[in-house]
């Protein structure tokens, strides 16, 4: 019940650490827009699953690298719900290469994807959680934003970008009682990871402290735990849920 009556909105919860951050949001009694990009069938799914909970949810489409759809969401959700007191900066795409094989049309969509998206979003919440003098903006980042990774230089430098403006969010709104955290997920079973071979999978499972991948819940428990009042004096930080990797 830690969130009741709190309306949030989760981008890219369709699917994945998105549709269990709405999920875990909603069973602490919150209200949830479900952002998707192409996938309306799954967002659906989500929003069915949130109404069973007892909670309201609104299905709304928008590219968050488009700053007028992201505004456009977040018009109507001022306009079905009348607040916007959470905000997760949750979708996500990879386009991984190695940087000679990297084609710049790569390089653009994922920063405009992972942290453009997050400055749309950010931008258009913020007008209202300013004058509501409260505000929970959560932003999904990864390890690979702490340490990098080989073959991922688009989606590394996206998802630290992410932290430089997690931290400077948290400086520029922390005197209106908004709070801006970053979590960084390792290496979680969703559609993006899916594609790993066996041989990658057991690599990455031996440099886990917990010895296993990590499952949606285990970033939505936390990312719901952010977003509540038992946080409120928790602004600036990045929190790894990664079984151990980064430490
Ligand atoms: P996923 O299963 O591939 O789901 C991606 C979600 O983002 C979907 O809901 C998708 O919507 C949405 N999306 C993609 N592009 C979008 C756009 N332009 N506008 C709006 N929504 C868009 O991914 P995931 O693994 O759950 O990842 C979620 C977040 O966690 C991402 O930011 C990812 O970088 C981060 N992360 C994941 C891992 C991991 O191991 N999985 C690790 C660290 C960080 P549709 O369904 O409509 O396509």
């Amino acid at each position: 019940m830690f969130l009741n009556g709190k309306v949030a909105i989760v981008t890219g919860a369709s699917r994945g650490i998105g549709k269990a951050i709405a999920l875990a949001m909603a069973g602490a009694q919150a209200d949830i827009v479900v952002n998707y990009a192409g996938r309306a069938d799954a967002a659906e799914e989500t929003a069915a699953a949130i109404r069973q909970l007892g909670r309201r949810a609104m299905v709304y489409q928008a590219d968050v690298s488009d700053t007028s759809q992201v505004q456009g969401m977040v018009d109507a959700t001022l306009a079905e719900f009348g607040k916007v007191d959470i905000l997760v900066n949750n979708a996500g795409i990879t386009r991984d290469n190695l940087i000679l094989r990297m084609k710049e049309e790569d390089w653009d969509t994922v920063l405009q994807v992972n942290l453009k998206s997050a400055f749309n979003s950010i931008k258009a919440v913020s007008r209202s959680m300013v004058k509501a003098r409260y505000g929970r903006i959560i932003n999904v980042s990864s390890v690979v934003g702490l340490h990098g990774n080989a073959g991922q230089a688009n989606y590394a430098a996206a998802k630290a970008g992410l932290i430089g403006l997690t931290k400077s969010m948290a400086k520029e709104l922390g005197p209106r009682n908004i709070t801006v955290n970053a979590v960084a997920p390792g290496f979680i079973m969703t559609d993006m990871t899916e594609q790993l071979s066996a041989e990658a999978r057991e690599k990455m499972t031996a440099s886990i402290a917990l010895n296993r991948l990590g499952k949606p819940e285990d970033v939505a428990s936390l990312v719901a735990f952010l977003a509540s009042d038992f946080c409120g004096y928790i602004t600036g930080q990045v929190i790894a849920v990664d079984g151990g990797i980064v430490m």
